[in-house]
């Protein structure tokens, strides 16, 4: 396409609500043929809601205070996860404790010292060794199956607990996958979350592929393995373990309010947050390049 076609093209999107920050992604778009969204803030609403505290073998009293505890230590987490703990403890009206040496470990979850005691709330990875309970490893498949994400809980080197949180799919996810896949776009969904979990969701959005567990940096070797059977890989994500993934492909959607890094690494911005306008921004570039003028 010539440059004029491509500031048309620009202009166009713009009244569109998508932000094409680099005009050569907006001539590749016609050929995307692979689709890969993140799950968590792109296809969901990244709002999610705890709907289950899980610890059998603790009183009332020590729940309630190991909830705050956990709380405490996602307080400064930027993660939608954290927020659903911290609002589900405010709502509680529970005071949280101080929590020192904090580490956010993207993709894991999150570690941190209270009242003397070393806690941490995550995923299978994040507890490393510690053992898991049958008990606990039941009631997680059963979590993960309903869709929910089940995060572990451990105090010290025990795994006492889980904390189901539900996050919604946006109301546009299931209509814009359809759209796309009348295209003939392949679609996958990337995503750290586990299997089940990524399973239950992408099975109510009519989605095939899945590739979940992964972790940030797995994120990039995912779309260049992807990269090896397709013409033209899109990735469509809002979050900061996905900014290399939008790099590594060759066109990189961020969803509008996601995080600045995600924005300052993809190529073309959903400034209303919808997904329908991946469509509009494939259809647009096909227009371009047939635009001579
Ligand atoms: P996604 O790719 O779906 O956006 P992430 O890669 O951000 O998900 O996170 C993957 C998994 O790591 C989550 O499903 C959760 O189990 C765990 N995790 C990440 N951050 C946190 C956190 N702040 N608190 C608890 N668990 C977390
Ligand atoms: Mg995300």
């Amino acid at each position: 396409a010539t440059p004029t076609a491509i500031m048309v093209g620009t202009g166009r999107g713009a009244e569109n609500g998508i932000l094409v920050k680099n005009g050569a992604a907006l001539e590749t778009a016609s050929q995307i043929d692979t689709i890969v969204f993140d799950k968590t803030g792109t296809l969901t609403k990244a709002q999610p809601e705890v709907t289950d505290w899980y610890f059998p073998g603790l009183s009332t009293a020590e729940k309630t205070k190991l909830q705050a505890q956990i709380a405490s230590i996602e307080q400064g987490s930027e993660h939608p996860l954290a927020a659903a703990i911290v609002a589900a403890a405010k709502q509680a009206k529970q005071a949280l404790p101080t929590a020192t040496a904090l580490h956010f470990i993207a993709g894991q979850g999150v570690t941190g010292q209270v009242a003397g005691h070393e806690l941490a709330i995550g995923n299978q990875k994040l507890m490393a060794e510690r053992h898991l309970s049958t008990t606990l490893k039941q009631q997680q498949s059963t979590f993960a199956q309903q869709g929910k994400t089940a995060m572990l809980i451990a105090k010290d080197n025990e795994v006492l607990g889980i904390v189901a949180v539900a996050d919604q799919v946006k109301p546009d996810a299931k209509a814009a996958i359809q759209q796309l896949k009348a295209m003939g776009e392949k679609i996958v969904m990337l995503t750290g979350d586990g299997a089940a979990t990524a399973q239950a969701i992408a099975a109510q959005l009519g989605i095939d592929q899945v590739i979940s567990d992964v972790l940030p940096d797995g994120k990039v070797a995912a779309i260049q393995s992807l990269q090896k059977e397709a013409q033209v890989v899109a990735m469509v994500g809002d979050g900061i373990n996905d900014a290399p993934a939008l790099a590594q492909a060759q066109v990189g959607f961020a969803i509008g309010n996601g995080t600045d890094i995600a924005i300052d690494s993809a190529d073309i911005v959903l400034m209303h947050q919808d997904l329908m306008t991946v469509a509009t921004a494939i259809d647009l570039s096909q227009q371009t390049i047939k635009n001579i003028k």
